[in-house]
């Protein structure tokens, strides 16, 4: 048995059984990143020792029959914008490079207080802009099911770090499709929750108006198991909410899934259309009603995503100037030490957001392009609300396509933003979204369904992916 290959809960009722220790399940884990991410390159840093110590010191717990969490020993790896006190966090980011974590933030500390273990960071698009991880400043992770293609981005080392075996589950972060996009392209799950469930405490922001940090696991279940974890109000996120999701869903046959009419035109791989219609089928066989509806606004969404993401960026990233954090280049003149500073540490995503961002805000443009972008926002929200009044969950693709090759779209940003066509209405609703496996692409490449659920109903979301994955198997 390859212990790197269990899921959470597997590994946790060895543990329990005493039938593995804690410290085999991490060897096994950090065994797998010795011979397999000189490759991949998922991992910015491993923690290698404090991984084996910690598990030597659960092992001695279990020994004196104490009752373990279920996440205790379990492997996580996490994307690199998520502070772990004492450890360096880059954000993939010349910026950061050499920038260590003061503090923990609120989901690291909530999975220390279960005992998990953290085997390292992961790669990602340089302060998640990206669809690819070909941003990282740090070299590009490859796609474990054909390292020719990229693995997605940008939480494109998580993503990868879990189909690839190099751990058994992940965190990442989400603003306009960060986690599901990386999960369907690389065959794994990947939960972005309901906006304000999950406290952004501790997470470098991108967009805080859409950012939620996420599971990427191997099962549905697992990401329930993460997401049970980290959610919850934090008096450090004032956007959190006490609003909990209900565990108990209704049975399936009362439940009616809404299949959007706008998400299958063109730019559609036909063989992502036809994967996604055969899953309607397989819920339809399970007794769940199938509707089409319609999200009228959706074809804004994509403008209106990037109107308003680079004006937050924009904001956000301000605080780099040279003199707080990380990178800092001398000059004479404190202007000079802003501009050289930016200018070096920035990548050219990074810096075509913040010109972008600054330009949408600028006093002449801003109500023509920030404002009416907050106002059509509004209107997706909406068409998310008035289609939640007839159907309990929406399924879609989770990507117009399969992994693409390296460079294949580097040199058009355009088409890089297409990748989010699906994700990003989710995060302008604030809506949940889950992205599982579908199926795999004639080439082998994985494909990934999504379901949209209402907010604070991960629950409904959890329920169908579960049967959708026993269906399958
Ligand atoms: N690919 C999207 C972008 O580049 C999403 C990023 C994200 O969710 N962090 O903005």
């Amino acid at each position: 048995m390859e212990l790197n290959n269990l899921t959470i809960k597997e590994a946790h009722g060895l543990l329990t059984e005493k039938q593995i220790s804690a410290k085999d399940l991490a060897e096994s884990v950090l065994g797998a990143i010795k011979s397999r991410d000189a490759d991949i390159h998922a991992y910015l840093e491993v923690f290698g020792g404090d991984a084996i110590a910690e598990a030597l010191a659960l092992d001695a717990r279990i020994a004196e029959g104490d009752h373990i969490s279920m996440l205790a020993g379990i492997p996580l790896a996490i994307k690199d914008n998520i502070l772990i006190k004492g450890k360096r966090v880059s954000a993939a980011s010349r910026m950061l490079e050499t920038y260590r974590a003061s503090y923990d933030a609120t989901v690291i500390e909530r999975l220390k207080k279960e005992g998990a273990l953290f085997v390292g960071r992961t790669n990602m698009d340089e302060f998640a802009m990206g669809s690819s991880t070909e941003n990282s400043a740090f070299g590009a992770t490859k796609n474990p099911h054909d390292t020719s293609r990229v693995p997605g981005g940008s939480s494109g080392g998580s993503a990868a770090a879990v189909a690839a075996f190099e751990c058994l589950a992940a965190l990442g972060s989400d603003t306009g499709g960060s986690i599901r996009q990386p999960a369907a392209l690389c065959g794994v799950v990947g939960l972005k929750p309901t906006y304000g469930s999950v406290s952004r405490s501790g997470l470098i922001a991108m967009a805080s108006s859409l950012d939620q940090i996420g599971p990427i696991t191997r099962s549905v279940e697992d990401a329930e198991i993460v997401f049970d974890a980290i959610r919850g109000h934090d008096p450090l996120d004032s956007t959190t909410s006490e609003r909990a999701y209900e565990k108990e869903t209704k049975p399936l046959q009362q439940m009616r899934l809404g299949v959007p009419k706008e998400y299958f035109v063109g730019g559609l791989d036909p063989e992502i259309k036809q994967t996604i219609e055969a899953a309607i089928e397989i819920f339809q066989n399970q007794g769940v009603a199938i509707e089409e509806v319609s999200l009228p606004h959706t074809e804004h969404a994509l403008s209106v995503y990037y109107v308003l993401m680079p004006a937050e960026v924009s904001a956000n990233l301000a605080r780099f100037d040279g003199i707080r954090y990380g990178l800092s280049e001398p000059a004479d003149k404190l202007f000079d030490v802003y501009a050289k500073t930016r200018e070096r540490g920035f990548g050219p995503e990074a810096r075509r957001r913040i010109i972008l961002g600054s330009y949408v805000l600028s006093a002449g443009y801003y109500d023509a392009y920030y404002t009416k972008a907050q106002k059509v926002r509004a209107l997706i929200r909406k068409d998310f609300e008035s289609v939640f009044e007839r159907v309990d969950a929406i399924i879609s693709p989770t990507t117009p396509t399969t992994a693409f090759r390296f460079g294949e779209k580097t040199n058009d940003p355009l088409s890089m933003y297409l990748e989010d066509i699906y994700t990003v209405p989710a995060n302008l609703a604030g809506v949940p979204a889950l992205s599982i496996p579908a199926g795999f692409s004639k080439e082998k490449l994985p494909i990934g369904l999504q379901l949209m659920g209402r907010i604070f109903d991960e629950g409904t979301l959890f329920a169908l992916g579960k049967a959708f994955e026993s269906a399958k198997q």
